[in-house]
């Protein structure tokens, strides 16, 4: 079981933001940014480079819902960055498909 299916089950608690039949949105223990949220598909997927096609209507909920909570979280005006790490070289710690959602400072590019 991944630390992200542990939040998921309220085996280890986390502070939720959003939840729904497909996914949920927490803060990062470790925020890179004044506002750093995680969300995290309720099934596991390992990464994008393991997703399959029945994977679809999940990996398209998951950035309408970074919309949304962008919006309810006041900063889908300011903007916000999205971040997937894949895999070794992508900074990848857990394997437990989940999008960053950092946002309320200026980022800079490249990215680090
Ligand atoms: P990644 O490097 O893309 O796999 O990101 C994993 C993220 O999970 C890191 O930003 C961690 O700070 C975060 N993280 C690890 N454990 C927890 C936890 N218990 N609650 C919230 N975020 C966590």
């Amino acid at each position: 079981m991944t630390i992200f299916e542990k939040i998921i089950a309220r085996e280890i608690p986390a502070t939720i933001v959003h939840e729904d039949d497909l996914c949920i949105c927490f803060h990062d223990i470790s925020p890179q940014a004044p506002t750093h949220l995680l969300m995290v598909p309720k099934k596991r997927i390992v990464r994008v480079g393991e997703a399959e096609a029945e994977d679809k209507e999940t990996l398209g909920h998951l950035l309408l819902m970074a919309q949304e909570v962008a919006r309810n979280e006041g900063f889908l005006e300011s903007g916000f960055r999205v971040v997937i790490n894949n895999g070794s070289d992508g900074g990848e710690a857990v394997p437990h498909l989940h999008l960053h959602l950092l946002a309320r400072r200026k980022m800079s590019w490249p990215p680090g």
